[in-house]
């Protein structure tokens, strides 16, 4: 009620087109914006890698992923959404993006019959910080806890991956992360956020696949930048 008389007051300006919009139970984004978020077919990227190129070179020879599916690009409102989310600490947002893939990602859990999906971690000091882990955060709202896992951890502090050229984007991950316990699913889904090169992919995947794990491992993530 407080927020509602306060909002007649001082509208929020949204974060992607920056009219003065009512809110009912978050003051971030409008409606209108919120509609533009759409799944994107057909998306240019690796489906083995996630590098951004289709059928990239590196995987003539060898593959990686069983497959990666991407939701949608990296830009406009989910781009401001995302940012917003992540750098406010505003957990709710959590609800807008999780209502927007869900009906995505359940299919394409139940086509690729996953028995576990492990989100990206993030280490315990950036966690701390946070309070919460953006992308579990996002899963909670729309699948069985049992479903998802916070099996891998990371070891170390690495830089903003953002920040850093391709080439220099793996080995700043090199050996980050750790997986607690062998696993045991046969296929498991890897969630993440943003897929620019696929250097976080590749390196959760060697992690997996160092422990001698011998399933099927898929990808999901919300955007491409
Ligand atoms: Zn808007
Ligand atoms: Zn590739």
């Amino acid at each position: 009620m407080i927020k509602l008389v306060l909002n007649s007051v001082y509208p929020s300006p949204c974060i992607n087109c920056e009219s003065l919009f009512e809110f009912d139970w978050q003051n971030c984004i409008c409606k209108r914006c919120i509609e533009l978020i759409k799944k994107e077919k057909n998306l240019p990227y690796c489906k083995s890698c996630g590098d951004g190129v289709e059928n990239c070179e590196n995987c003539k020879t060898k593959t990686y992923y069983n497959d990666i599916e991407v939701y949608c690009s990296f830009k406009g409102a989910i781009k401001n959404l995302i940012y917003e989310y992540k750098l406010s600490n505003r957990r709710n947002l959590s609800k807008i993006i999780a209502e927007k893939i869900e009906e995505d990602i359940k299919s394409y859990i139940k086509d690729k019959r996953i028995e576990m999906i492990i989100y990206v971690p993030l280490h315990k000091s950036i966690e701390k910080q946070r309070g919460f882990n953006h992308l579990k955060e996002i899963l909670v709202h729309i699948l069985p806890p049992y479903l998802i896992s916070d099996q891998i951890e990371k070891t170390r502090n690495t830089k903003l991956q953002t920040e850093l050229p391709k080439e220099k984007r793996l080995r700043n991950l090199k050996n980050a992360f750790r997986l607690k316990k062998q696993l045991k699913a046969k296929n498991i889904l890897i969630f993440d956020d943003v897929l620019t090169t696929g250097s976080t992919l590749l390196e959760l995947y060697s992690t997996i696949k160092n422990s001698g794990y011998s399933g099927n491992i898929y990808g999901y993530v919300i955007t491409k930048s």
